[in-house]
């Protein structure tokens, strides 16, 4: 028996991509970021509907990820990689042809030298400090970068979820600067980005977590949701204690659900003690340490024994269950393991 079932919505996913499109208006191109398995979604059935809703354009982060993606959805789309041309990379980004999306002048250097009729792109660093071109390095190599006519360019924003971020509007004005002029598509806005209006949106938005039902897009329909089964059922006398450490202690006496999920499965410690668990609309508190695969919870208050609870769903969203651990819906998503059945509503035919 897998640990829980992991229910995702490619409805809902595709409903979020053509949200996020007519955002972007008609003269900008939505793509899709679907690197670390399209947010530990699953590739192969994310990718497959998103082209099915029209999506032309991928961003993955490493080539051998551009790999899995171009043997899922054929020569059609095209296929960016963040990572760009790295020191392995070069066969498998000419046999998947994908677009390197080149990060620094070593990288320029081994992509012109292995592989000069490749098509790539190139990364520019407005102020996030993490990849790309700086600005001297820029003006440095445009003219020779700019005669092998790059496909994109492209920076990302750094502070892009919180919008009245002065960084915002200092990266855009980099970006104009290092970029104006020059007549080949430019790209700077993922999700945040996409959102913070159309002076951001250029030629291309690329929105990865928006997708996937994550903030800062608080208008996405949510994507995932999470059932855990009961594994047994008990009561604790008062004075008892449950799970490691004998954390919790009975009040009162107490009826204990233990349910199938723990930390392997990308539900940290750190959600107890504020953790809850849903019996269809009721909320049970988890009490005692979450295991590595077994996660205790009061039911006392229920009229019967449920055989699943529900992490993620209606009541919980991504978002909320990162907060009460202590991070991001980003983080959540793409830890949540792989003993989970997955189950997909919809799908690309
Ligand atoms: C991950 C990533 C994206 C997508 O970001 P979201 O916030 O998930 O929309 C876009 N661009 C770059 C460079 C990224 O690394």
């Amino acid at each position: 028996m897998p640990t829980g079932t992991l229910h995702i919505d490619l409805e809902a996913v595709a409903a979020n991509w053509r949200a996020l499109d007519r955002l972007s208006g008609v003269s900008c191109e939505t793509a899709a970021v679907v690197k670390a398995d399209a947010y530990g979604l699953g590739l192969g059935q994310v990718a497959p509907r998103l082209i099915a809703e029209g999506v032309r354009a991928f961003f993955v982060a490493t080539a051998d990820e551009g790999l899995a993606l171009r043997r899922t959805l054929g020569p059609e789309p095209r296929i960016y990689a963040f990572y760009g041309h790295m020191a392995d990379d070069t066969p498998t980004l000419h046999r998947a042809d994908v677009v390197p999306m080149l990060t620094s002048i070593e990288q320029i250097t081994r992509h012109f030298e292995t592989l000069p009729n490749h098509p790539f792109g190139l990364q520019l660093d407005t102020g996030m400090n993490r990849l790309g071109l700086k600005q001297p390095e820029w003006e440095a190599v445009a003219e020779l970068v700019l005669a092998a006519d790059p496909v994109l360019l492209m920076s990302h924003l750094a502070s892009s979820d919180i919008p009245d971020s002065d960084q915002n509007a200092r990266q855009l004005a980099a970006f104009h600067y290092m970029t104006d002029g020059l007549d080949i598509p430019r790209s700077l806005a993922a999700t945040g980005g996409t959102l913070l209006g159309p002076e951001y949106h250029f030629d291309m938005v690329r929105p990865g977590i928006g997708l996937y039902g994550g903030l800062p897009f608080a208008k996405a329909e949510p994507v995932v949701s999470l059932d855990l089964p009961v594994v047994a059922c008990f009561d604790v006398e008062p004075g008892e204690t449950v799970g490691y450490a004998a954390s919790w202690t009975a009040k009162a006496p107490t009826r204990v659900a233990t349910v199938a999920g723990g930390y392997a499965d990308g539900l940290p410690r750190s959600l107890q003690p504020d953790m809850f668990l849903m019996a269809g609309p009721v909320a049970c508190a988890a009490i005692g340490r979450i295991s590595m695969d077994l996660i205790t919870v009061d039911i006392s208050h229920l009229d019967r024994d449920p055989t699943h609870m529900s992490v993620l769903g209606p009541h919980h969203n991504v978002d909320e269950l990162a907060q009460a651990c202590g991070t991001i819906g980003y983080e959540m998503l793409t830890s949540l393991g792989h003993r989970y059945q997955r189950r997909y509503r919809g799908s690309a035919i």
